[in-house]
């Protein structure tokens, strides 16, 4: 069942598809300047960030936030009181004007930069002609073409079959529903640290306590394993050396001793955890899940919520592991900023899915389909794969060195513009720093940011990956500024090792 990535057709125009290159990078070198500048459709103020005109918040959004706090549910966890009020490539403006350079994406959402004009006119043009298109019952043009593209830039071209529906964890619930009507099983290995969603099945596979507490009991037959986070093994083992214990854990140990009846349905993982930290596993992680999926009868979902669409330096992040999925989820960047998630499988398994089986009143909208439609495909036409392999490659040489300047940084891991920096109190103990001071003194110079990880110590560098080297330079120095205050005040930079 394990097929070799070879993702090399990626259509350019969706009816006549051309194949061209996308993944593959000849003697990648430091980008110069005039290599990746902003493209020319960035609006012209978003230039001018970081630009700062009063303490955030200013006037105009404390009063947004004083009527929010009134009205609005207190269960978001908001993070920083920034109030939107426009976005244009990898700038965001708040309320009162202050202009920041973004890091975040908006959660890898804005993949292609936030408000590119494609999906704007692709939104206003559909709106002026359907805006609902009634997936369940009828059929639409951009849907079917949307399935095409994606089966196009999908993983080795080897999947085929798309459900739409409205968000990451709907999709994650179409994949587990799927995995049980095809395997006619009911178990699921998951994994410490992982996200798939807040409802039903995505909640019940995410291993953290804050996102479970008081909600059992949920869907049961999931089991849970190490995810290999090497920086913080759980078996204080060392990669290579270990051969991979968190494998042999799982095959020695959890399938046979952790109380699975034999009936395991599907493997559900991240190919590099988002919100446990954008922890990237060993090469060899991912191809030893697939073959413990052929051994167990049981498929494999890959949920590329957080790393597909060019984010990692390919398409998807599993073609970093030369594995292809039974089923992938995908959500977040797939819409360009409009509510969509869906999933896309082996054909054989996504054919014998049968009529009524699953279905979303909304899962197919017209507004979705347009906009996620022209948001791939700029993706694809842009060659972002390309520009985010470079502009990591060369953010992770930039960090590497901050790593040898700032002791506060344990650990810096990534592929492509998804970056985890890990902060610690003490490189040797390797203590968590909690990050929400830094967050705070990087917002404060006008770089928006936004962490993660078990621990909440882990940044996440994501940004739009129109972003020029330019701003990535910029936006490096107001990090490394913000680490350097952080250590002056905790007196870090001064640890030896224990003893
Ligand atoms: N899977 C992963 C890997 C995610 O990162 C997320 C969201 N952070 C989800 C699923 C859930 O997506 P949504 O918030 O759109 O429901």
């Amino acid at each position: 069942m394990s097929e070799m990535v070879d993702n090399d057709a990626v259509s350019e125009s969706l009816k006549e598809p051309k194949p061209t290159r996308t993944d593959e990078r000849v003697n990648p070198s430091i980008p110069s300047e005039e290599e990746f500048p902003l493209p020319d459709w960035v609006a012209d103020w978003a230039r001018e960030a970081p630009k700062l005109v009063v303490r955030a918040p200013g006037p105009k959004s404390k009063a947004i936030i004083k009527i929010d706090r009134e009205y609005v549910s207190y269960a978001y966890d908001r993070c920083f009181t920034f109030t939107f009020e426009r976005a244009s490539g990898a700038s965001v403006m708040d309320a009162d004007g202050n202009i920041l350079l973004d890091f975040t994406s908006g959660i890898g959402v804005e993949n292609a930069g936030w408000t590119h004009p494609k999906v704007v006119k692709a939104i206003q043009d559909q709106a002026s002609k359907l805006i609902h298109s009634m997936a369940n019952d009828a059929y639409f043009d951009k849907e079917a073409y949307f399935a095409k593209l994606l089966h196009e830039i999908s993983p080795n071209k080897a999947l085929k079959g798309t459900f739409f529906g409205n968000s990451g964890a709907e999709a994650v619930e179409a994949a587990f529903k799927l995995s049980r009507y095809h395997t006619k099983r009911s178990e699921h290995i998951a994994f410490f640290g992982s996200y798939h969603g807040r409802i039903g099945a995505g909640l019940a596979l995410s291993s953290k306590l804050k996102l479970r507490y008081s909600y059992g009991p949920l869907t049961p037959g999931i089991i849970f394993t190490p995810y290999a986070y090497c920086y913080r093994c759980p078996f204080k083992q060392t990669y290579p050396e270990c051969g991979l214990w968190c494998m042999d854990y799982l095959e020695k140990h959890v399938l046979e001793l952790g109380g699975p009846t034999g009936q395991i349905s599907s493997i559900v993982v991240e190919p590099i955890q988002g919100e446990g930290g954008y922890v990237v596993p060993p090469k060899e992680f991912m191809p030893r899940l697939k073959k413990i999926c052929e051994s167990q009868g049981a498929l494999l979902i890959v949920d590329e919520v957080q790393t597909g669409f060019a984010r990692t330096g390919k398409m998807f992040a599993v073609e970093h592991f030369g594995v292809v999925p039974d089923i992938m989820v995908m959500g977040k960047a797939l819409g360009g900023g409009v509510p969509l998630g869906a999933i896309i499988a082996k054909h054989d398994i996504m054919k014998r899915w049968r009529p009524g089986s699953h279905s979303s009143t909304f899962g197919g909208n017209a507004i979705t389909m347009a906009a996620g439609l022209a948001h791939v495909q700029a993706i694809v036409d842009e060659n972002l794969v390309d520009r985010a392999a470079k502009l990591g490659e060369y953010s992770m040489k930039l960090l590497r060195e901050m790593q040898l300047r700032r002791e506060i940084i344990g650990d810096v891991r990534g592929k492509g513009l998804m970056i985890g920096v890990e902060l610690v109190k003490n490189q040797y103990t390797k203590e968590p720093h909690e990050a929400t001071t830094v967050q705070g003194k990087c917002w404060r110079s006008g770089l928006m940011t936004i962490t993660s990880g078990i621990h909440g110590n882990v940044f996440r560098i994501a940004p739009p990956l129109c972003i020029s080297k330019d701003q990535l330079d910029r936006s490096f120095e107001i990090f490394e500024r913000a680490l350097k205050d952080e250590e002056e005040f905790l007196k870090i930079g001064t640890s030896a090792p224990p003893g």
